[in-house]
């Protein structure tokens, strides 16, 4: 099956006849179009794709399986027409269209046709990769290797973290990434205590931890990566910390297969971390899918309800953030197999040390 025959397929599960598809990284995921301006609209005989002039010849190339139609001027006014005879429900993306898209939506089409919220088709089929959506994110994981291998060889320590974040994406990119999956995040120190840490000004010291994430988008798909290094001697209290990850990490790694659900994989980390007395210190989920997108289904979370299967792709991220003390943070790519996983990352994560 197509990959828009499968989002058909899920149609009862929202009782509707037909998707209105305006997220772009849905469109492309079921068109093959990278342009920033489209929609789709899907059905069991219905394949349209609307785009604006600037688009048409690069959708004519990149467009496999759909109708292509230069959309007007006043584009969402393509919609008033174009339709199957009949009363029908129309699927669109709660998540992603706003309010007042939704409002014009309902002025142009017709009056027969209403307006049903069914978000996440696209993206549960998003979660289950076929086997070259794999290679890709496969690529893009050892790619990101190799900037963590580049990492250690410029060493850490006197550079700033925004001098570090600058170099590694400059990097990435000479060595082919289209661009960083996300703003990579360089955090020694007391700055390591914030998960989301914003790179600063200033010079990473010796003696502490470090804690890079990073992610690499190569053909569409992204990676994500997590290590923390010593940048020396390291006071016990730090040293513990990146231990304490290293095992809940290796724990959660040994405990994903297809079957049990996001929220069990994540407790197997959660358990761990907060035996050792740092259960308030790990506030974030354990993990998350990655795709077109670096954050999408299915989640590892205690909020997971989903259970996984194989073909879904996820990371396995545990940390520790002790407010004004220091975190480690260590994630993996992974994709999940029917009696286990295959592990995409492969940058060392036992304590490193790097001057
Ligand atoms: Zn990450
Ligand atoms: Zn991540």
């Amino acid at each position: 099956m197509t990959r828009a025959e499968r989002v058909v397929a899920r149609f009862p599960e929202k009782e509707i006849d037909l998707l209105l598809v305006t997220d772009l990284t849905n469109v492309r995921y079921l068109t093959g179009f990278t342009g920033t301006n489209a929609m789709a609209v899907i059905g069991p005989d219905l394949r349209r794709f609307v785009t604006d002039f600037r688009y048409v010849e690069q959708a004519g190339h990149e467009v496999d399986g759909f109708e292509v139609e230069r959309g007007p001027q006043d584009f969402m006014t393509a919609l008033a027409e174009g339709w199957p005879p009949g009363e029908l429900r129309l699927g669109f993306d709660d998540g992603h269209v706003t309010v007042r898209a939704h409002r014009r939506l309902r002025e142009v089409v017709p009056e027969r046709i209403e307006l049903v919220p069914a978000g996440g088709l696209v993206e549960a089929e998003r979660a289950v990769k076929e086997p070259g959506e794999i290679e890709r994110i496969r690529a893009a994981a050892a790619l990101a290797d190799d900037i963590y291998a580049w990492v250690e060889d410029q060493g850490l320590v006197g550079r700033t973290e925004r001098e570090v974040a600058l170099a590694l994406e400059h990097e990435m990119r000479l060595r082919g990434a289209e661009d960083p999956s996300f703003p990579s995040i360089v955090a020694a120190a007391e700055n390591g205590a914030l998960p989301h840490a914003t790179p600063r000004d200033v010079p990473i010291p010796a003696g502490t931890l470090v804690t890079l994430d990073l992610g690499c988008r190569l053909d569409g798909y992204c990676s994500d990566c997590t290590r923390t290094w010593a940048t020396g001697e390291l006071p016990d209290a730090l040293a513990e910390i990146h231990a304490l990850v290293l095992r809940a990490q290796e724990t959660a790694l040994a405990a994903v297969r297809a079957g049990p659900t996001g929220e069990e994989i994540d407790a197997v980390a959660r358990e761990i971390i907060a035996a050792a007395g740092h259960g308030d210190h790990f506030g974030h989920g354990l993990g998350h899918g990655v795709g077109l997108e670096v954050h999408e289904a299915p989640r590892l979370s205690p909020t997971g309800t989903d259970a996984l299967v194989a073909g879904n792709v996820v990371t396995v991220e545990p940390g520790v953030y002790v407010p004004g003390l220091s975190g480690a943070r260590i994630e993996d790519l992974v994709v999940v197999t029917e009696d286990g996983c295959d592990v995409l990352s492969g940058a060392p994560k036992a304590l490193r040390t790097v001057g």
